[in-house]
Order: C-alpha cells, then structure tokens, then sequence
C-alpha cells in the first residue's frame, strides 16, 4: 500500500473503530434477529452516528461538511462493518449520494436540500434505479429501447408527473430524499432517454411498498418505492432532461465499488479474528484448535486473502484519488468480486473453525456469513466482469 494516513485519517478511523465497539457490536445481534425487516433500523444509533458526522461525512467543508476524502471513508466503513455491516451501509449510502447534492444540483437546489440534510439526524438518503423487469439491463445497457428502467416521467407545464415502481432500493422506507431514475424518451436506449429527480419521501403520489426480508445485511433496509401520479416540480430535476445516465457516469459516479469492498473486508475481518479467538480457546485433542495443523492452515489462508483483499482496495483507492473519475480501470470492478470471493471463503472457514458452534445462532459468525452472503446480489458480478473486460479489450 503506497496511500499515506495521516494524523486525521488515524482520528477518523479510531473514532470509527470506538463507535463500532461501543455502540454498533452491543446491539447489531439483536437488530439482526428482529423478524420485521422495516424494523431492524436502530434510530438512536443513527442518531449517536450522526452527532459523530458519520451521515454527513462525504459533505465537502466549503457546504459546511468535514469533507473527508475516500480513503477516510474507506477506513471509516471497514471499522464500521467490523461492527455491523448493515449499519455501515445505512451510513454510507449517504455520502454515495451526497455528490448529487453537492455537486450535481443546481446552487437553489442545494439551498434547498442540503440544510435539511445537513440539520436532521434522520435524513438518510436513498437512489432508485433497479425495477422488476429491470436489473442489470441499467448497469449494463444493451443498445435496446426496450431495456432498462420503465418508470417515467411527463412533463406537464412546470411539473412532472412520475409513475413507476422501484425495487431492491437501499435505505428504501427510512430515506427523506431519494433521487429516482426515471425514463423521460422510451423511444431510445436509457443512456439518452433517462431523467433524473429528486423525490422527498413526503411527496404525495409516492409511497413505500414492501420491505423486503433479506437473508443478512439486515439493520440496513432495502423496500419498494411507488410513484402513482406522484407530482414533483421541474425544480427537483437534477441535471438536464434525457442525461441522467451521462450525469450518473461523468458527474456523481462516486466510487460505489471501493464502499462495497470496503464494507465486506470490513465484515470478513470481524469474522477472522473471532475465529481466531475461538482457535486460541477451544481445546480439544488436548490443545488448543489453533494447534492443530487444520485448523492453523485455514487461519493462515484467511489471513492471506485478508491482505490481499485489503491491499486491493488500497490499490483502487489511490487510483481513484490520483485520478479521480477518469479512473475506470478494470480494477475498479474487478476489486469487488475479489472482495467478495475473499469475505465468502474467510467467514466459510470462521464457521468450519467454529465446528457445531458455528451455525448456532448465539455465536456471532453465522450472522456474519449471512450478511457477506449477500454481496454476490449487488452489483451482480458476471456484470462487473463483464464491465471489466471491456477495459481490458
Ligand atoms: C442488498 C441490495 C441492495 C440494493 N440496492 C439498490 C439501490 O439502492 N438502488 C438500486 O437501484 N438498486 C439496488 N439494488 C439492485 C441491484 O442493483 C440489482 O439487484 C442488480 O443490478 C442485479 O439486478 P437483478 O437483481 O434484477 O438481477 P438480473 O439482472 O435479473 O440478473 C440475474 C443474473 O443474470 C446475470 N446477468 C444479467 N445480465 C447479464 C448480462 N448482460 N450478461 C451476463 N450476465 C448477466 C446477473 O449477473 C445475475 O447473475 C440492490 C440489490 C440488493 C441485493
């Protein structure tokens, strides 16, 4: 790793890393088990981490924001995942948005948002692009009107008039703001016929449908997003009309894979060492089972793959903070599925290290191996290869 930490990078990350242990750990069990999935979120949590400025972390300092660069916040999401992944992504999908606040929206826009984002412990933001006949064909658009997100968006004197569902959409159901993908030419693939607006929760005509019940990742909340004649005025159109995918891309790419990876190490390091510390307790064959050559070797690879993980996404960092959005190597995808794979193998071997106890629910690294469990399903990663290997060609 060549990036350098400074002294306000160790801060962050300390603070992170006291924040996970004090407040995250304690309850991330319990939130995990609450059978209701609109009701896993942990509002005092949210609250003590907003105090913290981990909701509004991403805000540059000239909006009044401690403006932390992506290597913080990548240090703040691996600590943060260490104590629940959910809760760090709850966080960090804030400041995925936050560029379309703070760079994308006109000066009124801004005005007009960014206080209520900057001033309410609650204000999580939220995007919705995915739809139920339309998944990757977003990421991956084939050269097909008939592809890609169907909500739309008409234009009636200053209004537009929005109709269309959303699914899968991240802090769906406990956003105040989400900013929708809508298709404003279905005549042309959605790289030229798609709008993006801004969508305060409280608009009329637009409403949360189910939240759906995921396997893991639980404390972070994933819900349907209804617009049925759901009116919003030309004010809350961010970026020119039939650009949206050109914004997405050149104005608020973000660095959406490097939070992901983030997120994963994050969980497959909490999943090493408490394996590790089960290996150094549990005797069995009149040792302890980190004695005994099997049970060694698996913590090694787990180690292994760790560092190689994590010197990936140190790699993807610095490439990104050197060149910011021109850097689209294939790398940038790539990183995720390795990140991925790596968190998948390590927590497997927490649970084989654990032996019986591994799968019971009372010890923590089964819940682990639920929550990275989820990580192939975003972002699906047959397309980020394939997003890959057209950088390669
Ligand atoms: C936890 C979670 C959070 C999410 N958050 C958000 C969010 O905040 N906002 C949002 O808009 N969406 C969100 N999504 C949706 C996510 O982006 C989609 O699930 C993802 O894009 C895949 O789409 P799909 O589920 O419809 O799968 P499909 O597109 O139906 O894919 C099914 C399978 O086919 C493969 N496949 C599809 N197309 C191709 C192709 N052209 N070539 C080769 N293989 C292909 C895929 O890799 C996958 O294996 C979230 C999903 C999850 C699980």
């Amino acid at each position: 790793m060549t990036v350098q930490l400074v002294e306000e990078h160790r801060a962050l990350q300390q603070m992170a890393r006291d924040f996970a242990e004090q407040e995250i750990r304690p309850i991330a069990a319990a939130r995990d088990r609450i059978k209701d999935p609109a009701k896993t979120i942990d509002w005092d949590l949210i609250r003590k981490g907003s105090a913290l400025g981990l909701r509004t972390l991403a805000v540059p300092e000239k909006f009044g924001g401690p403006g932390v660069d992506l290597l913080g916040q990548v240090l703040v999401i691996l600590e943060l995942a260490r104590g629940d992944g959910g809760v760090a992504k709850t966080f960090s999908q804030c400041w995925k948005w936050t560029p379309m606040l703070c760079r994308l929206a006109t000066k009124e826009q801004r005005e007009h948002f960014l206080p209520k984002f900057m001033e309410d412990d609650t204000y999580l933001l939220g995007l919705g692009g995915t739809e139920p006949d339309a998944g990757s064909d977003n990421r991956w658009p084939p050269n097909d009107p008939r592809a890609g997100w169907k909500t739309s968006a008409v234009k009636h004197g200053d209004e537009w008039v929005l109709n269309g569902m959303k699914h899968y959409i991240a802090n769906g159901g406990v956003a105040k703001l989400y900013v929708i993908m809508t298709r404003t030419d279905p005549t042309v693939p959605i790289n030229k016929g798609t709008t993006m607006f801004f969508v305060p929760s409280d608009t009329p005509g637009f409403r949360i449908g189910r939240t759906h019940d995921k396997v893991g990742w639980r404390f972070y909340q994933n819900a349907e997003l209804i617009m049925e004649n759901c009116i919003v005025p030309d004010f809350y159109r961010l970026g020119e009309v039939n650009q949206g995918k050109t914004h997405r891309r050149d104005d608020v790419a973000g660095f959406n894979d490097v939070e992901l990876v983030a997120n994963v190490l994050g969980m497959a390091q909490a999943a090493y060492e408490h394996a590790l510390d089960y290996a150094r307790n549990r005797v069995q064959g009149g040792k302890p089972i980190i004695g005994h050559q099997a049970v060694g070797l698996m913590l090694a690879d787990m180690y292994m793959r760790l560092e190689a993980g994590r010197a990936y996404l140190f790699k993807v960092v610095e490439g990104c903070m050197e060149e910011g959005h021109d850097y689209d190597s294939a790398s940038k995808q790539l990183v995720k599925v390795f990140a991925t794979e790596t968190a998948i193998s390590v927590t497997q071997k927490a649970l084989e290290i654990y032996g019986g106890a591994g799968i019971m629910k009372e010890n923590p690294v089964e819940k682990l191996w639920r929550d990275v469990s989820v990580f192939p399903h975003l972002a699906a990663d047959s397309v980020q290869i394939l997003r890959s290997v057209e950088k390669l060609r």
